[in-house]
């Protein structure tokens, strides 16, 4: 079985494009939907995780505005900008690109930022908000476009054995929790599987779904997979490889060429969960937009 490749950079023009028709009847009506994105030092891949961010909110008709700040930049200097962002009518969505320098205490600024325009969903208000299956509750950026990728691809978690491997902060727990949530994209059985997991196979192998968040190179081999299941392969690891140019190349958690033999759909690195992500971030920030207006009316 050679199985279908879930396209992450078509799905992600597509939606993409809905939130840019979607800004536009919000202009049409006198909102603006705006995106701050705040970046500490000169970090070359946060650096262009933010340019990209800032060009795709644009792209889509977004007010977007980037606050570069020194690397050395105080704790309470952070934290007077978020506070500034945080009463800015104008902008709707916050967004702080970890990770943060050492001198910031990193829990201190997500907390900081008002839970309304908490864009990555990393405040605890809307992590507990997640947690307890409230279906208004603003989704993290990448396990909500891994949603997406299965809904729009026929493969409706609801019913399904879904096992996450991983249960960091960003990717595995709030996976686990939208998985679980019993709102559309949800009730799925979920397991979580993490490194302390004894047999990762055992466990793997029962998934109708498998979504790999782990950051090891082609950990998850054809063997740990159950035939025809739907792999997901968040993993971004960079490679040596002599045969590139630059010399590496960017590969997954899942060794791709063996796995697709047993799936039955697998997402593709590059190309596949990453394109996702910002296009969650521009459609978790034209949700805050349309929350804000009506909190107002
Ligand atoms: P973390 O390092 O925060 O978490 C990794 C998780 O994997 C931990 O829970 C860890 O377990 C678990 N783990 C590590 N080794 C094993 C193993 N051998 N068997 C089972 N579990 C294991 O990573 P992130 O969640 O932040 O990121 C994971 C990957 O996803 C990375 O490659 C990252 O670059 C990528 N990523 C991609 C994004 C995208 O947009 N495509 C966005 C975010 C991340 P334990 O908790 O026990 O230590």
């Amino acid at each position: 079985m050679s199985a279908e490749v879930i396209s992450g950079k078509e799905m992600a023009a597509t939606i993409r494009e809905e939130v840019k028709e979607r800004v536009t009847d919000l202009k049409a009506s006198g909102l603006v939907p705006g995106l701050a994105v705040v970046l500490l030092g000169e970090d070359p891949a946060s650096q262009a995780y933010v340019r990209s961010k800032n060009k795709a909110a644009t792209e889509a008709g977004i007010h977007s505005r980037q606050i570069t700040l020194p690397e050395d930049t105080p704790e309470d200097e952070l934290l007077g900008v978020v506070a500034g962002l945080n009463a800015d009518p104008d902008i709707h969505g916050i967004l702080v690109q970890l990770p943060l320098p050492n001198q910031i205490d990193e829990a201190k600024v997500l907390l900081a930022i008002d839970p309304s325009k908490d864009v990555d969903g990393f405040h605890p208000i809307n992590v507990g908000r997640l947690a307890t299956g409230d279906p208004d509750a603003p989704a993290p950026c990448t396990p909500a476009g891994i949603i997406q990728m299965l809904l729009r691809t026929g493969n409706d978690p609801s019913g399904k054995n879904a096992v996450v491997v991983g249960r960091s902060n960003i990717v595995g727990r709030p996976m686990a929790a939208l998985l679980l949530r019993k709102a559309r994209g949800g009730n799925a059985t979920v397991t979580v599987a993490h490194s302390r997991t004894p047999d990762l196979g055992a466990v793997t192998r029962l998934a109708d779904i498998v979504i790999v968040a782990i950051g090891q190179p082609d950990l998850i081999r054809a063997d740990m997979v159950k035939p025809g299941a739907v792999v997901i392969d968040v993993g971004m690891n960079r490679v040596e490889d002599d045969t590139r140019e630059r010399g590496h190349r960017l590969t997954g958690d899942v060794a791709y060429d063996e796995v697709s033999e047993v799936a039955s759909a697998i997402t593709p690195v590059p190309g596949g969960v990453g394109p996702m992500t910002i296009a969650m971030l521009l459609s978790n920030t034209v949700d805050a937009a349309v929350r804000s207006a009506a909190a107002e009316e």
